[in-house]
């Protein structure tokens, strides 16, 4: 097995690895136990002196390390910059608030003292996607380090190059060896890993598949697991919407990261007094977006990550246009060089057809008209995830009753849904269990240990 990136805007190889051998894969686990054993009481203060010159790091290199993120997936230059600095400045927020974040708390009992104290489990595994290769493993890296857990990276075998970066970057932030190691694993590997008593926590951010999977090898050893996973967020278009602020904002929604988020909007769901001036201004806009070169600073849609992402995409979209889906911008893949797919919009999309039902990962958006936003927050909640959504509404009303109603992790209005290291980020239903960022991301690999002194 090999971990090769292919440049999707050249369908160039760029660079191909091995994967670790087993002598390989046992020292770097020993070399993590080891690690924590220190980790784990290194002060807080020299914890963060490290994690700051980590953001420091990034900061500098913005450029190359952003090229670099731009090549292996095809996300353009400009949003890279964006994932590059987003991870440093989540670096430096967990170096500032870790030690509060963790710190005792006192809780009135019978005893005469008692309370929690938040303590490091050891090494955490996480196994992470490519759509945002160094933000994913930063988003779990940088709390758990902060927490004096220790980690093993396993990222997706098409960005391997994203994956060396992130362990030589610790290393050259100082952080001891074992700290955080990356390597390229097969699933059987992984396995083995995940019933390894010296790991003792598994987090994974992907698709339902690898969640299940994972999430069962780590309950059949008792480990605690965290899971982000795949999502099809509904984005409504409520009656009060200002329109000519969520037309755009829509655009956005469903195109960023080449339409690879997994918190991109997937289902836009109208009201009807208002779907004819969004469907007409929505479709306009996808049509004009502009595809092409990632590297180009004008483009704002590259290409998608593979040719089986693509050719997944193309065949969600004809299913549906076969049963009844009317197209009103793109439909189609864009010849010649590079995975390009047209930015697409659906409508009267037929249930059980496959760009009804299941999630699409690239930039096709599908609408869906309402009576009115009770029935918007209905078809909001009919379908198996729960990871986030955003309501578009100047009436408080509206807003209040949509945070309250749909069934998701997390609920924006007048924003797009997004991450920021200040609030928990993750789903409910299918869309997976537990927390990152905030304190709830940085206790989930953490012992809540009661004490009480009588
Ligand atoms: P993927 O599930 O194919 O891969 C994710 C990781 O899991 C990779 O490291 C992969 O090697 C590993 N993996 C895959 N199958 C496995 C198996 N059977 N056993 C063990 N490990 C396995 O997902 P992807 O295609 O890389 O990413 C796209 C999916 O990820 C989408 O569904 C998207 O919505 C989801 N995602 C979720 C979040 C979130 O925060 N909730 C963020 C980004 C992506």
């Amino acid at each position: 097995m090999s971990f090769t990136a292919i440049n999707p805007a050249t369908e160039e190889v760029i660079a191909s690895y091995p994967a670790h051998t087993r002598e390989e894969i046992e020292a770097a686990v020993s070399a993590a136990a080891t690690a924590f054993t220190s980790w784990r009481i290194t002060p807080f203060k020299d914890r963060a002196e490290m994690m700051t010159r980590a953001a420091q790091i990034l900061e500098d290199e913005v450029e190359s390390v952003a090229t670099m993120l731009t090549s292996e997936m095809g996300k353009t230059l400009t949003s890279a910059k964006g994932e590059v600095l987003k991870c440093a400045s989540t670096m430096r927020y967990y170096a500032e608030h870790a030690e509060s974040l963790m710190e005792e708390e006192i809780i009135a009992s019978p005893a005469s003292r008692s309370g929690i104290r938040y303590q490091p489990l050891g090494t955490v595994l996480a196994v992470m996607p490519w759509n945002f290769a160094l933000w994913q493993a930063v988003r779990f890296a940088a709390p758990s380090l902060m927490a004096g857990n220790v980690g093993i990276l396993k990222h997706a075998h098409n960005v391997p190059g994203s994956a060396r970066y992130l362990e030589e970057l610790f290393l050259r932030a100082g952080f001891p060896t074992g700290v955080f190691t990356s390597l390229f694993l097969g699933h059987q590997e992984l396995a083995d890993l995940i019933a390894d008593d010296r790991v003792a926590a598994v987090t994974l951010t992907g698709s339902e598949v690898a969640g299940t999977k994972v999430a069962s090898q780590a309950g059949a050893y008792l480990k605690k697991c965290v899971l982000e996973l795949g999502g099809s967020d509904a984005f409504i278009v409520a009656s009060s919407a200002d329109m000519a602020r969520t037309i755009p904002m829509a655009v956005t929604a469903r195109v960023q990261n080449n339409g690879q988020s997994c918190i991109a909007a997937k289902r836009f769901i109208v009201v009807e007094d208002r779907a004819q001036e969004f469907i007409d201004g929505f479709a306009e806009a996808m049509s004009t977006v502009v595809v092409g070169d990632p590297m180009d600073p004008a483009t704002v849609v590259g290409p998608l990550v593979s040719a089986e992402q693509r050719e997944l995409l193309d065949a969600q979209v004809s299913d549906s246009v076969a049963k009844g889906a009317v197209v009103r911008a793109g439909g189609h893949t864009i010849e010649g060089r590079g995975f390009y797919y047209e930015p697409t919009v659906l409508t009267n999309v037929p249930r059980d057809s496959r760009a009804g039902s299941e999630e699409l990962f690239g930039p096709v958006a599908v609408v869906e008209v309402v009576k009115d936003l009770a029935e918007a927050i209905e078809v909001a909640n009919s379908t198996p995830w729960g990871l986030g959504g955003s309501i578009w509404a100047t009436d408080p009303r509206e807003i209040e009753q949509a945070i309250d109603g749909i069934e998701s992790g997390m609920v924006f209005a007048n924003a797009l849904v997004a991450s920021t290291p200040e609030l928990p980020f993750g789903g409910i239903k299918k869309s997976g269990y537990g927390r990152e960022l905030s304190a709830h991301g940085i206790r989930e690999f953490t012992n809540v240990k009661t004490f009480y002194i009588a």
